[in-house]
């Protein structure tokens, strides 16, 4: 991976705006730029493009849609933007966070009307931050299948993607501007494309131990459930290239993901009066300060795992979502009539896991201060029958990376643009802040849609020299 000089780059065919990725982020980058006119191609290392998006939950937050006030739910940028602020403690690009927000409704609207992307509201619960029902998803809630449902807009505007492409080099002038991509083909033979602009939609370093290891070692050794391609090659060639680098040490954890199948647990049955306990039946955190900061948390217990406590009460909600139903079908949820008999099922201590249910009773009831300090208040303690899954910890995608602005163009540190380069998802700077408390949820497939639309926008125009 490496940024070689302009001049030495050999290529016989060209585009205006070529795309490093085809996730989320370098898919609606591509629609984006080719209904403007824009001539595309898309460069994705994989046979079969997944990415992160395809193993997501595939939700995505918008503020003010019309499936939102269909349901009479009243939201806007500024609430939005006031939450996601708020989750990372405000320190994050204000600008950036403004500017997804207002993008966020637009966007989803223009997936669903222009590109056939089935969204449908979630309802019934609230994620960590949220203000108001705002998470979008596709009927299975799976990321794969909006995966699906972008793949297939890019297919019906015959947008070129060249999949087994592993795209290696750059070639720039001396100022920063992008003039070619060198890739690679699983037989070793290499390629190279120019380009009048470049969108770099590939992700973060979550597949890349070494940087891990260097940028947060916290989270380094812990299971990664984001795609293993992604190796940090947008920040190493940003780097290389002069760009702004923001947050590294900002990540995607997730702090019950059920163990052994790798699916997310989902969060709204721990908000909803729900909680985590470790071998020794005792809760150990506050679970509802987010699910982001929860991973270190829970691979801090021994054995590194957890079980996530619920009723069926809590149950009913998340029974459509497909990574439950599959942890289901597998046998992940275990139910009993008791405490007791759940305490044996699960191989805990009964003593101590009924001590747990007293507690968080006494606490739901107002009776006793949580030393974790999470409330309980308005929430009614559990109910026979009772669920338990197993869960781990696990990192889902980076957050750092490279700074852009509110057309998604990569920024030097003084402020300055870079000539042609354009970053969005888990390639740009996310909204997070600089560490794991930050993550709001759904900012991941937020960023990469709302920015992959600006900057797939923003290149076309200065490749078609059209004006905002
Ligand atoms: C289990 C799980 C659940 C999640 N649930 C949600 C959710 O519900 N909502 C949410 O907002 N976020 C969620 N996320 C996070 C979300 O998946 C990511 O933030 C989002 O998919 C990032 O999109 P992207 O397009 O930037 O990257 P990706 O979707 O990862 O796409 C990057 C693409 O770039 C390709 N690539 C990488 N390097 C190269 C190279 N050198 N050359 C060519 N191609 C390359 C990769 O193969 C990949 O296809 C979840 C993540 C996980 C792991």
């Amino acid at each position: 991976m490496a940024v070689l000089p302009s001049e030495d780059a050999r290529f016989e065919y060209s585009v205006d705006v070529l795309v490093i990725g085809a996730g989320a982020c370098g898919l609606t980058a591509a629609l984006a730029a080719q209904e403007l006119g824009a001539e595309v191609l898309v460069l994705e290392r994989d046979a079969r493009p997944t990415g992160s998006t395809g193993l997501s939950t595939g939700l995505i937050p918008a503020a003010g849609s019309k499936l939102q006030k269909a349901r009479g739910i009243e939201d806007s940028p500024e609430q939005l933007a006031s939450d996601i602020l708020a989750k990372a403690h405000g320190e994050t690009d204000a600008n950036i966070v403004r500017t997804v927000a207002k993008a966020s409704a637009p966007t989803v609207e223009w997936l669903m009307d222009q590109h056939g992307v089935k969204f449908t509201l979630v309802e019934g619960f609230l994620y960590p931050g949220h203000s108001v029902w705002r998470m979008h998803g596709t009927p299975n809630r799976t990321g794969a299948e909006l995966q699906d449902a972008l793949l297939a807009a890019a297919g019906n505007l015959q947008i070129d993607i060249v999949t087994s492409a592993l795209a290696t080099d750059l070639y720039a002038t001396a100022q920063g501007e992008v003039t070619a991509v060198r890739f690679t083909r699983p037989d070793g033979s290499a390629e190279t494309v120019g380009c009048k602009a470049l969108v770099l939609a590939c992700c973060g370093f979550g597949g890349n131990k070494d940087m891990l290891r260097e940028l947060i070692p916290e989270i380094a050794e812990a299971e990664f459930w984001g795609h293993v391609g992604n190796q940090g090659d947008a920040i190493r060639w940003g780097r290389e290239l002069g760009a702004a680098l923001a947050d590294l040490g900002s990540y995607q954890g997730h702090g019950a993901v059920a163990t052994p199948y790798g699916n997310p647990m989902n969060w709204a049955v721990l908000v909803e009066g729900g909680f985590l306990v470790n071998a020794s039946g005792q809760r150990f955190s506050n679970e509802v300060r987010g699910y982001s900061e929860q991973a270190v948390d829970t691979i801090s217990q021994p054995g590194q795992f957890a079980w996530d406590i619920f009723d069926a009460i809590r149950e009913t909600p998340i029974l459509g979502f497909s990574d439950y139903k599959e942890v289901d079908a597998l046998g992940g949820v275990k139910r009993a009539q008791t405490v007791a008999e759940l305490a044996a099922l699960i191989r805990l201590p009964i003593d101590a896991l009924e001590q747990t249910f007293a507690e968080v009773a006494q606490m739901c009831a107002g009776e006793r201060e949580d030393v974790h300090g999470r409330s309980f208040a308005n929430k009614r303690p559990l109910q026979a029958p009772f669920c338990a899954v197993k869960v781990t910890g696990a990192l889902f995608h980076t957050q750092g990376g490279i700074v852009v602005d509110s057309d998604a163009q990569a920024l030097r540190p003084d402020g300055s643009r870079l000539p042609n380069l354009f970053a969005g998802g888990g390639a740009a700077r996310g909204m997070s802040g600089p560490s794991r408390w930050g993550y709001f949820s759904g900012g991941g497939l937020l960023t990469a849609v709302t920015l992959g639309r600006l900057a797939g926008t923003s290149a076309a125009r200065l490749t078609l020299r059209t004006p905002a």
